[in-house]
């Protein structure tokens, strides 16, 4: 059954100018801003501009410009945020297995301390 978007989502809001967030970068194609609950000293997500519920949506629908633009900022909001030396891990949860809260793609940025290993 094809999803159907909610412009009512917290994300959608931050894109209207609804409500606030703190912005890290900005381009045509994409919004990065610090999550409001960081889960590591660095902990920013990046989303698309455009009305995309997850990875599986956008990578269904955006133009190559939109999918370009979205993991172009991704590369330079790690430059920025200098995550790039030591490394940082990025992630993007979709659908209810992965528990994916905000029905808007977002791609975490973690980074700011040693990780760990990945598992599962
Ligand atoms: P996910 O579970 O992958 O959907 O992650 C949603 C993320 O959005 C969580 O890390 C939340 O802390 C974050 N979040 C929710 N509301 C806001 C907000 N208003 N500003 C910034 N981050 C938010």
């Amino acid at each position: 059954m094809a999803k159907i978007y909610d412009d009512s989502n917290v994300f959608a809001r931050i894109l209207r100018g609804e409500i606030p967030c703190k912005r890290v970068y900005e381009t045509e194609h994409a919004l990065a801003f610090h999550d409001i609950d960081p889960q590591t000293p660095t902990h920013v997500l990046v989303i698309p501009k455009g009305a995309y519920i997850d990875m599986d949506d956008f990578t269904a629908k955006a133009s190559e410009a939109e999918i370009a633009g979205l993991f172009r900022a991704v590369g330079e909001v790690a430059r920025m945020v200098g995550a790039d030396g030591p490394g940082y891990r990025i992630l993007s949860n979709c659908g209810e297995a992965a528990h994916q809260e905000v029905p808007h793609l977002h791609i975490h940025l973690f980074a700011g301390r040693d990780l760990g290993r990945m598992i599962g």
